[in-house]
């Protein structure tokens, strides 16, 4: 009934396993539906063919005798340009890493091999996961596949459009600041950031490091849970990677949400979100009520600095982090007679305006003499920030909010003013400052036929109970069924 690019990424696993179909045809199947779609869509910088059959044809022979192809054995999957993949072009969106082809897998890229699956290629972002609707990237539009005049979301924009467009089954994506769940919001598909340090960041191009994680984007929450168990864990090339042991993501789905406590933060139900936005997550948070969780209002009171504390840190780091592309490492080199003179011209000629304002704004709070006036300031209301999660916490299993005050916006309509972009991060800047796990999923759609998304956020390393609530939720509602007209 269904085509193959339909299936859930378990459904398509399960059948490669079952020999129904084999992953050559999966393979097959998800080039054309690219073929077919991504002229529109725009989520691709670079696809994989030849790779992707070779592997999957390794899959085949596995399955043909008798072996486990993994638990993602065959199944097509996409992953963010700004995740290192050996051999193959990674740009993070950049012109000055526009040719730059890494000689090794980040650590989440080899899990996924491990795993089984099958890369089809790399999908655009924001120019160093600098933006949040994917239109920073240097090298091409990506639109939303429910409305292609409208931006898919940011900065793991292409993750979101190309699941959402059925162009694989799942992709990874990186989230500092909301990159993986505002994407999985605007473009109506299901994303998670785990907790700081349970998945490696080995080998993903660095952004902001207190703050960058990486993770999964997929229809269903299910899947989403079968993708984290294969990229998270330790890993001795990244010491932030915490060593603790990872549950089975999967078996932790199965339980009910009865008599979970739900905390409602009261500011993040603010004057100017979009009406509709409001009332779709209230809707969801009466469903999650009626399955028998307990809600309660609860306050986070720092919530208003988060924007500005973010800003300084996260521009901070990345000053420091993109020192490193000097034209002489790697990536792009305007040759000049003086070395001072080649770093200033590749510099100027790589990077975009965005980067470029990041650059300035994050070594001026680094500076000698603003340094304690901004940068520790903001790491002191950081720990603010993360009190209030903590006290919201002791009493709460998780918290539910809006993913964003609105749904996907149109291109073109917040390039001009960077502050008001800022501002699209606002329910999910605060969980990257606190180190938290949290999950966007559907909900609803607004007048416009436009996806909205809710966010539940954990306590740390309890990926297993936010799951769960997104799966009960998921059950019990048919938001995440209804594909995009694509
Ligand atoms: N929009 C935020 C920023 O521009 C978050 C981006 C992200 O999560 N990578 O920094």
């Amino acid at each position: 009934m269904s085509a193959l690019h339909d299936l859930s990424l378990r459904e398509a696993a399960a059948r490669v396993r079952r020999r129904e179909i084999s992953a050559t045809e999966l393979a097959r199947d998800a080039f054309a539906r690219i073929a077919a779609v991504d002229g529109q869509v725009g989520a691709f910088l670079t696809l994989d063919e030849a790779g992707a059959l070779a592997t999957a044809a390794a899959v085949d022979r596995r399955v043909a005798a008798g072996e486990d192809p993994g638990p993602l054995g065959g199944v097509p999957i996409g992953v963010k340009d700004i995740i290192c993949t050996a051999g193959l072009r990674t740009t993070a969106g950049s012109r000055i890493l526009e040719r730059f082809v890494p000689s090794y897998d980040a650590t989440v890229t080899a899990r996924l091999r491990r795993a089984g699956a099958v890369i089809v290629g790399k999908l655009n972002c924001d120019e160093f996961a600098m933006g949040s609707s994917t239109e920073n990237s240097a090298l091409g539009t990506t639109r939303n596949p429910w409305d292609g005049a409208r931006v898919p979301g940011g900065s793991s924009g292409g993750s979101g459009a190309a699941v959402a467009a059925r162009e694989c089954h799942a992709a990874l994506g990186t989230d500092t600041g909301g990159s993986v769940r505002l994407p999985a919001a605007f473009c109506g598909v299901a994303g998670m950031k785990p907790t700081y340090g349970r998945v490696s960041r080995y080998g993903v191009i660095a952004y902001a490091s207190s703050l960058d994680q990486v993770g999964p984007i997929a229809r269903e929450v299910a899947d989403v849970a079968v993708v984290l168990e294969a990229i998270a864990g330790h890993d001795p090339a990244d010491s932030t990677a915490s060593p603790r042991p990872v549950p089975s993501y999967a078996a932790a789905l199965e339980g009910s949400v009865r008599g979970l406590r739900l905390g409602l933060p009261r500011e993040y139900f603010v004057e100017g979100m979009q009406p509709d936005v409001e009332r779709g997550v209230r809707a969801a948070v009466g469903e999650l009520e009626r399955l028998g969780a307990a809600v309660e209002p609860v306050s986070l009171p720092h919530t208003e600095y988060a924007i500005a504390t973010y800003y300084l840190i996260a521009t901070a780091e990345a000053s420091s982090n993109l020192a490193r592309y000097d034209g002489i490492r790697y990536g792009l080199r305007e040759p000049r007679p003086a070395l001072t003179e080649m770093y200033e011209a590749t510099r100027a000629a790589g990077f975009g305006a965005e980067v470029k304002r990041r650059i300035m704004l994050g070594t001026y709070a680094l500076s000698a003499g603003y340094y304690d006036a901004y940068y520790l300031k903001a790491q002191q209301v950081r720990t603010l920030i993360r009190r209030d999660f903590q006290q919201a916490l002791a009493r709460c299993d998780a918290l539910v909010t809006p993913v964003a005050p609105t749904t996907a916006f149109r291109l073109g309509e917040k390039t001009a003013d960077p502050l008001t972009m800022y501002l699209s991060d606002i329910f999910t800047i605060s969980v990257n400052l606190a180190g938290l796990p949290a999950l966007a999923l559907p909900c609803g759609f607004d007048g416009a036929g436009l996806p909205i998304g809710l966010q539940v956020i954990g306590r740390p390393f309890d990926e297993a109970t936010v799951l769960r609530i997104g799966h009960a939720y998921e059950q019990a509602t048919a938001w995440h069924r209804k594909g995009a007209p694509l």
